[in-house]
């Protein structure tokens, strides 16, 4: 199979050609229709996440068809389509796992990072974390459900009951998380790097009733603020846009360094949290309220081979929406 790989010592991705692989006791191969690139795999590759698999294949936005399954496995046949997220396997006996915090796992697998994920035309997968999708959807548009989505959708039930929302970074998981928030009748603020026009206009047609810089005046005090821009200069900005006892909840897995900030834009009860993973509880959760209310992705393909072009152009914030690779 082809598989764009990841070997620890340059950003740049090679085009390999690889044995396709064969599942093991409760796993199933599933041949790739799609896997979208998301700022983690970005995170990977520059070396700010310093525990990958190596030799790696990243990805952890896949949509699939099941294609072979493991000894013993029953439930899933071939032709089933599913996707496949972030967190590939929990140890199911720590503290955390046991407390239903699956998401905090003390001996976690992560796809496309401790796992090999989607950047090819074939991956191999723990049964027990995947998701079933819609057979007739658009692979491309479904993917970047997968992590984007699905880590908004956290995100956002962690900033509670919730009337307005800031969104800090205007990508592929603010893009999602807009309309389903709209849907759920929350009011958004969409804050963007200054002078990103197009960002704020985007942001705008998909719900936001305001757009601005990040360090524009905020029209009111929020409910609450997700940062999922990887600025931790951020932090103090988002801490001074929500009103007595908000939330502000830090939605990336990695962040540049938190400026200091003075005590008082913490006081009177504002809240500062990040969110880690995903539990399945949250997949199932999320992809529910996506059936009821269903989200128009926008995303930019590319051919598998190209997964470097697409990493390039997120990193440069290049893309509006989600960029997405096919093989
Ligand atoms: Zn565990
Ligand atoms: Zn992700």
């Amino acid at each position: 199979m082809r598989a764009m790989v990841f070997d620890g010592t340059s950003p740049v991705l090679t085009l390999r050609d690889m044995p396709i692989p064969e599942p093991g006791p409760h796993q199933v191969r599933i041949r790739v229709e799609a896997c979208g690139v998301c700022r983690t795999d970005l995170h990977v590759t520059d070396g700010d996440l310093t525990e990958p698999r190596l030799p790696l294949i990243p990805g952890h936005e896949i949509v699939g068809r099941i294609d072979a399954v493991g000894p013993g496995m029953s439930g899933f046949g071939p032709g089933y389509r599913v996707g496949v997220p972030w967190l590939g396997h929990t140890c199911g006996s720590c503290q955390y796992c046991r407390a239903d915090r699956e998401n905090l796992c003390d001996a976690p697998g992560f796809t496309g990072y401790t796992l090999n994920g989607g950047y090819a035309e074939y991956c191999v997968v723990d049964a027990r974390f995947v998701f079933a999708l819609p057979d007739d959807g658009d692979p491309v548009a479904l993917a970047p459900l997968l992590c984007a989505g699905l880590i908004g959708y956290r995100a956002f039930r962690l900033c509670g009951e919730i009337k307005t929302l800031g969104i800090y970074g205007f990508g592929a998981a603010a893009h999602i998380l807009c309309q389903l928030a709209r849907h759920m009748g929350v009011r958004i603020f969409a804050f963007t790097r200054e002078g990103d026009v197009a960002a704020q206009d985007f942001a705008r047609t998909l719900g936001a009733e305001w757009a601005g810089a990040s360090n524009d005046p905020v029209p009111e005090p929020l409910d609450a603020a997700i940062i999922f821009a990887p600025v931790g200069a951020l932090v103090p900005l988002a801490l001074k846009s929500v009103r007595k006892g908000g939330r502000v909840v830090c939605g990336g897995i990695h962040m540049s360094d938190i400026p200091t900030f003075p005590y008082s834009d913490l006081w009177e009860e504002r809240q500062l949290l990040s969110v880690a993973n995903l539990t399945r509880a949250d997949g199932a959760a999320f992809f529910d309220l996506v059936h009821q209310y269903p989200i128009d992705t926008h995303t930019v393909p590319y051919p598998l081979e190209n997964a470097n072009a697409a990493l390039n152009d997120l990193r440069a914030s290049k893309l509006q929406g989600a960029a997405v690779l096919v093989p």
